[in-house]
């Protein structure tokens, strides 16, 4: 398919090397938009100027929430090349989330093609300083003007791109996080492996909970017994335990993170112990009476690894080692960060050069 380029007629400014630029906030000149529609198929790729998507007030997504996304990162290495971390994972799980929430899946190698693409247009937007980089949101939304349920005829894709700032602007500090005990994120034969609209609405109200009783995060325990680990905040999570790496295995209702993947493999490359299996929350307190719970991250795109340093469950607060982030913590950030800013080697080919 061809992609046609609609250039926006006046650029704005991209921002400097002193300009704040937080998360998400600012976007670029461009977007890539595609189309569906029964009869087509995926038709109409184009890049269009950055800008409102004018809908019906009834538009299915605004209703249904029929709605998935990815989140990944384009960086700039030290000599100025841009490159990205594993994104033909990303589209691949668009797809898996696409199949749950029953959207038409896209071509793969067409949506990196089209990012690419889109990319070399808003290059100049990819900031350079120490820890910064473009944060790319590719999303498909049911677009059927039709206030009843099923399944929409009608979807777009689009990208965006929004250069964002170093997460760990003072240093790489642990986050306090709290157990919710009444609210769950996702059930057995939900959609909590799917990224989609509605398990971030299901997760605001603990959040907002957790952050005025000054927490950081939620940890979520399972949706049936609320015993189990499941993630914390939107990010999969990792227990240090008598030197073995622990992480909760992949059972439906937990998202399949690519960092996850990405720590799981490091892990193993260096020879240390690791496990993907079902934690129980009484086992990570209990580990921690006995003196054997060395560390807790959590793992995501957008802070790569972010150390936990207190929990807090029913009456009782533990504090994580000495409560900095820990030794595998550390080591983990700055393999996986070297790896996508191309200051270190790239043992298991994760990174993709582009020539833009
Ligand atoms: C996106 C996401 C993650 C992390 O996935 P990465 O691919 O590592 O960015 C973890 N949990 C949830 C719920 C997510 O939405």
């Amino acid at each position: 398919m061809y992609i046609t380029i609609n250039k926006a007629e006046c650029l704005k400014t991209t921002p400097n090397d002193d300009t704040p630029l937080g998360f998400g906030t600012i976007f670029t000149d461009h977007m890539f938009n595609m189309d569906y529609s029964i009869e087509k198929g995926w038709h109409n790729p184009r890049i269009d100027p950055y800008g409102p998507i004018s809908m019906d007030p009834s538009t299915m997504v605004l209703h249904y929430g029929q709605s998935i996304f990815e989140g990944l990162k384009a960086y700039r290495t030290d000599n100025g090349k841009i490159q990205l971390f594993r994104p033909k994972n990303n589209l691949k799980r668009l797809n898996g989330s696409a199949k749950r929430l029953c959207i038409p899946e896209i071509d793969e190698d067409f949506a990196l093609e089209a990012l690419v693409k889109l990319l070399s247009l808003d290059k100049d937007w990819i900031p350079g300083a120490h820890g910064t980089s473009l944060y790319i949101r590719p999303t498909i939304i049911a677009m059927d003007p039709y206030v009843g349920l099923r399944s929409s005829h009608t979807y777009r894709f689009f990208i965006i791109l929004s250069p964002v700032g170093a997460y760990y602007p003072e240093g790489f500090n642990p986050v306090k996080i709290w157990v919710s005990k009444d609210k769950v994120r996702a059930v057995r034969g939900g959609v909590g492996e799917a990224k989609t609209a509605g398990n971030y609405a299901a997760s605001l109200y603990a959040t907002d909970q957790a952050q005025k009783q000054g927490y950081t995060q939620v940890l979520w325990l399972d949706g049936i017994e609320q015993k189990y680990v499941e993630e914390v905040g939107s990010m999969n999570i990792f227990f240090v335990i008598d030197d073995e790496i622990i992480t909760p295995m992949l059972n439906g209702s937990i998202l399949s993170g690519i960092t996850r993947d990405s720590v799981i493999s490091l892990a193993k490359h260096w020879g240390m112990k690791i496990s993907e299996k079902r934690v129980g929350i009484d086992e990570v307190f209990d580990a921690h009476n006995s003196g054997k719970l060395q560390e807790v991250f959590g793992s995501g795109t957008a802070a790569v690894i972010s150390p936990v340093g207190m929990i807090k469950y029913n009456d009782r607060e533990i504090t994580i080692g000495d409560g900095n982030a820990g030794q595998i913590s550390q080591k983990l950030f700055n393999t996986l960060t070297d790896i996508q800013y191309g200051k270190a080697e790239d043992p298991m080919n994760w990174i993709l050069p582009l020539n833009i």
